[in-house]
């Protein structure tokens, strides 16, 4: 049985209060339903407490906390998990989306990124020296829970995957202590973050590989829902012998609204959303 954090002597919340840097958000606070939302608005639980961790120190803070007081810890990076796994009931939220900082190394091509970062604001910072990391094809993903998943994407054909791109990771781990894994420390941890999940410790910070990717030509080509079959059967065979700068993601959807035509609006299509990021001629 877990410890509910509204059965903990205000002693020991005064406490852990006093050691954080961010903020604490609890059941009854102003903030607390919008804090406790996820990209999956199915997903409402209803946690103990929300942590806005800004730094390492407030990550080792909230580890101990949870684990000294025996309590269901959630780990939170962009919050885009299907099933919720950002969030838990009851218990304490290790909410890492304060934990932001990228800083490229243009010599080296490679990305440092915050533990709390979301894809986009990587894009956004690399893309000025020509550079990109093999990600998602939704921007607004966390780097945290896509990263320690796989991750896959559109620059994942020439590239690989995200994974085959980490370098190295600093984390917290489960009795407190701060560690960076790579190919050469570490090794075991490492090879266990790359695809394991959220499971092995909480992730700082990132290191990537980032690539010589400027601009793309891109966007979605759609076909009535009804082509679906077809389509896909085509796309099959075309995608094993397209160049390897070439992607497309493929789905069914209802076109939601603007940039997209209005007479397209709220229909049904199949369509293949395009990535080239080879020569524009
Ligand atoms: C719209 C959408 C598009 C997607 N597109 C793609 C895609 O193109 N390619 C792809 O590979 N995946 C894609 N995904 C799946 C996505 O990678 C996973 O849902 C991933 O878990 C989201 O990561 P997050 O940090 O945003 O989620 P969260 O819900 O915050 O976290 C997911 C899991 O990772 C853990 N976690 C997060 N950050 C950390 C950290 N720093 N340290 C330790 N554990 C952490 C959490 O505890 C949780 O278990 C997509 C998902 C959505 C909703």
């Amino acid at each position: 049985m877990k410890t509910l954090i509204k059965d903990l002597p205000t002693a020991v919340l005064d406490t852990f209060s006093s050691q954080l840097r961010g903020n604490i958000v609890l059941p009854g606070d102003p903030a607390y339903d919008q804090e406790r939302k996820v990209y999956n608005g199915m997903i409402d639980k209803h946690p103990g407490m929300i942590v806005k961790c800004v730094d390492v120190a407030d990550v080792i803070a909230s580890v101990n906390f949870g684990r000294e007081n025996n309590l269901l810890v959630a780990v939170r990076g962009g919050g885009h998990n299907g099933g919720g796994l950002g969030l838990c009931d009851d218990g304490l939220v290790v909410d890492l989306s304060g934990l932001k900082f990228i800083r490229v190394n243009v010599a080296q091509k490679t990305v440092r990124v915050g533990g709390g970062n979301l894809w986009g604001e990587v894009d956004h910072a690399t893309h000025p020296f020509g550079l990109a990391v093999p990600a998602g094809i939704i921007s607004t993903t966390g780097v945290g829970g896509l990263t320690l998943g796989g991750g896959v994407g559109h620059l994942s054909r020439k590239y690989g995957l995200t994974i085959d791109n980490l370098l190295e990771a600093d984390m917290v781990l489960a009795d407190g202590r701060f560690v960076t894994v790579s190919a050469s420390e570490y090794k075991d941890l490492f090879w266990a973050i790359r695809g394991g999940g959220g499971n092995y410790g909480i992730v700082t910070s990132f290191k990537f590989q980032a690539h010589d990717v400027k601009t793309v030509y891109g966007g979605p080509t759609l076909w009535p829902i009804e082509k679906t079959e077809e389509i896909m059967d085509w796309y099959h065979k075309f995608i094993n012998s397209a160049p390897d700068e070439l992607n497309g993601f493929i789905a069914t959807m209802v076109i939601p609204g603007a940039p997209f035509p209005e007479h397209l609006h709220k229909k049904q299509f199949c369509g293949i959303v395009w990535c080239y990021t080879g020569d524009m001629e």
